[in-house]
């Protein structure tokens, strides 16, 4: 997808049903994808492939069987992409999202939760200032052994330019090594992570999905699942997506424009209110 540059453009118009709803809302979930990361700039999967790694095919980085073939060369990548996610910057839509519940407050007046469920590996929404953030596909900061599945901490950064092969650290705790702490082809999501993402949509009333195509399961189950329990579900996306006729509503905007115009629509309903 192409990043826009959101300083150019006017703010779009929030649509009248998307504040209707979110006005009564206590629980708000937002679902994140990769289109949100790229408008930090941030690579998607694909992207990611050029220089050293231009020749290799994601897929083939990205499984089990390419971890158990060369654990280096698949530790070196995800460094490298590490670093890059490093370099971004949460944009606009991401720092919104952690003032909409008290934004949403002040427009209601009674407590609203805000809860991010993402599709992304990078820690945009963690330096946004979200608090409670799930990461379904798993998290490029969040290594784990590959034998005992202790989660373990970097102990430095990436390296500056890309390397074809690093070792991965060992586990201080047996004779594992650290794997990247993400969900591979291959792999399914953990069942914690799972029950947890199935149990905000069953306990939120309303669902925002922001930058994703709706392609990659189970996370596109989610919007379907909320609707199928009567839940509105809104979609930020600048381009239709597989989701798009299975929403309550779809505004045709970007992440960081469309938060940014519900942030600030949200806090002018706020000021009315308080006029006399
Ligand atoms: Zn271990």
């Amino acid at each position: 997808m192409a990043t826009q540059d959101s300083s150019t453009q006017a703010p779009p118009i929030v649509p009248r049903a998307m504040l209707d709803v979110l006005r009564e809302a206590r629980r708000l979930v937002i679902l994140s994808g990769a289109g949100m990361s790229a408008e930090s700039g941030v690579p998607t999967f694909r992207d990611a492939m050029e220089g050293l790694w231009e020749k290799f095919d994601p897929m083939e980085l990205a499984s089990p069987a390419a971890w158990d073939a060369d654990r280096e060369r698949v530790w070196a990548w995800y460094e490298w992409r590490r670093g890059l996610v490093q370099q971004a910057q949460p944009n606009p839509g991401h720092l919104a999202i952690p003032k909409l519940a008290e934004a949403l407050k002040k427009v209601s007046g009674h407590d609203v939760t805000v809860d991010v469920i993402t599709q992304n590996v990078d820690d945009l929404h963690e330096r946004a200032g979200s608090k409670h953030v799930l990461h379904v596909h798993g998290s490029l900061f969040a290594p784990s052994c590959c034998l005992c599945g202790r989660g373990e901490q970097f102990a430095g950064a990436p390296p500056s330019e890309p390397v074809a092969r690093m070792p991965p650290p060992k586990c201080r705790y047996c004779e594992g090594v650290l794997r990247p702490g993400v969900v591979w082809f291959g792999e399914g999501l953990p069942n914690h992570v799972w029950r947890h993402a199935e149990q905000l949509i069953v306990d939120c009333d309303a669902l925002l999905v922001v930058g994703t195509s709706g392609v990659v399961y189970p996370a596109a189950r989610l919007p379907v699942m909320a609707r199928e329990d009567d839940k509105w579900v809104g979609e930020i996306n600048p381009n239709v997506s597989d989701l798009s006729d299975k929403v309550s509503l779809h505004w045709q905007t970007t992440a960081a424009l469309g938060l940014t115009a519900l942030l600030d629509a949200l806090r002018g309903e706020a000021v009315t209110r308080r006029l006399p």
